[in-house]
């Protein structure tokens, strides 16, 4: 990920970083344009989760399995092993 300069759109380096907590960070960057040369502190914080870790999704598909009646249970076990049902 490139960080841009807020002053003149350059590319920057980041020079060193400060973790807030686990969702937000600052960046202290420094621009690389040599005509600008502005040094900037840029939060960079969590905004969302786009799929969640792959552990959550076998849980929550595990409770919602496991709150199924049982015949609908059955139902999509067969469609997984058919020979056991
Ligand atoms: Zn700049």
């Amino acid at each position: 990920m490139r960080l841009r300069c807020p002053y003149c759109n350059g590319k920057t380096v980041i020079t060193h970083h400060q973790v807030v907590d686990k969702r937000v960070s600052f960046a202290y960057v420094t621009c690389t344009n040599h005509e600008c040369g502005a040094r900037s502190k840029i939060r960079i914080s969590y905004a969302g989760t786009i799929t969640p870790p792959a552990s959550d999704l076998y849980t929550a598909m595990h409770e919602w399995f496991a709150n199924l009646p049982e015949d609908e249970q059955k139902k999509i076990a067969r469609q997984y092993q058919p020979a056991l049902f």
